[in-house]
């Protein structure tokens, strides 16, 4: 497989996420990587960017503000975030590894696209430098089980910095929400899908217009075999490698040969 395996011990690594700079999954992040990296950094929004996607902000200057040595905010997106973090805060010495979350809440299957926390590890990796999303499951009915993302970081992480992989390919990491003594073990997974878009709230504003307001996405009882919702649901923390190039080969192959 092309690519090189990263010395993690000696990488220094630029963290960012899409729950904002104050959120408590970027403190936990950090904190890891402190005990991991040779060095950190932190390039983060000033405000929270969830499903933000990978869009990045064209039409308003964007403002660096220094926190602390090493700890920036940016009043944009996370693209803005790791642009900014490798071709300006870092551009001496880019980094050698850029990790991105602990997002609070999952990025499995169809959230790929959504999520502002892969976008980060998207712009990472179009950058040249490898790049981990991270998230922690959790639901609205229960505070998010943060102590399980601590506890597997480390153990994801050192095995993946191990393995050489291609440019263009990112790392997409869920940890179950499930405590984490209870997590059976790493799993190598596909994006799954589910049906979404059912759950959408109607209801009248206090001057009597219309508002609709997008809610969370349907549960499923069964997911594909091998793909990143199955492996979660069963306890695992999944691993999706995600390729930046989207094409589909398979229709690609159809079309040419029937299509001159
Ligand atoms: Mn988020």
């Amino acid at each position: 497989m092309a690519g090189k395996s990263i010395n993690l011990s000696k990488a220094r690594v630029l963290v960012s996420n899409d729950d904002g700079i104050h959120a408590p999954g970027l403190k936990l992040l950090e904190e890891a990587m402190a005990k991991l990296a040779r060095e950190v950094w932190v390039v983060a929004p000033e405000t929270e960017q969830s499903a933000a996607s990978h869009s990045l902000t064209l039409r308003l200057p964007l403002r660096i503000r220094k926190l602390s040595k090493n700890r920036f905010a940016v009043n944009g997106t996370p693209t803005d975030c790791v642009l900014l973090g490798i071709n300006e805060i870092m551009k001496k010495s880019p980094p050698d590894l850029v990790v991105s979350g602990v997002n609070r809440g999952g990025n499995m299957g169809e959230d790929v696209t959504y999520s502002g926390t892969v976008a980060a590890a998207m712009e990472g990796t179009l950058l040249g430098v490898p790049s981990f999303a991270l998230s922690q499951l959790s639901t609205d009915d229960h505070p998010v089980k943060w102590a399980t993302a601590k506890k597997w970081i480390g153990p994801v992480l050192k095995k993946l910095c191990a393995e050489p992989w291609p440019q263009g390919v990112l790392m997409n990491v869920n940890f179950p929400d499930i405590t984490g003594g209870k997590v059976i073990g790493i799993e190598i997974t596909r994006q799954g899908r589910r049906k979404i878009g059912s759950d959408l709230v109607r209801g009248t504003d206090p001057r009597g217009e219309p508002y609709y307001w997008i809610g969370a996405q349907r549960r499923e009882e069964h997911y594909g075999q091998g793909t990143d919702l199955e492996a979660l649901g069963r306890g695992a923390v999944s691993v999706t490698p995600l390729t930046m190039d989207l094409t589909h080969g398979p229709t690609l192959k159809q079309l040419k040969a029937r299509i001159t």
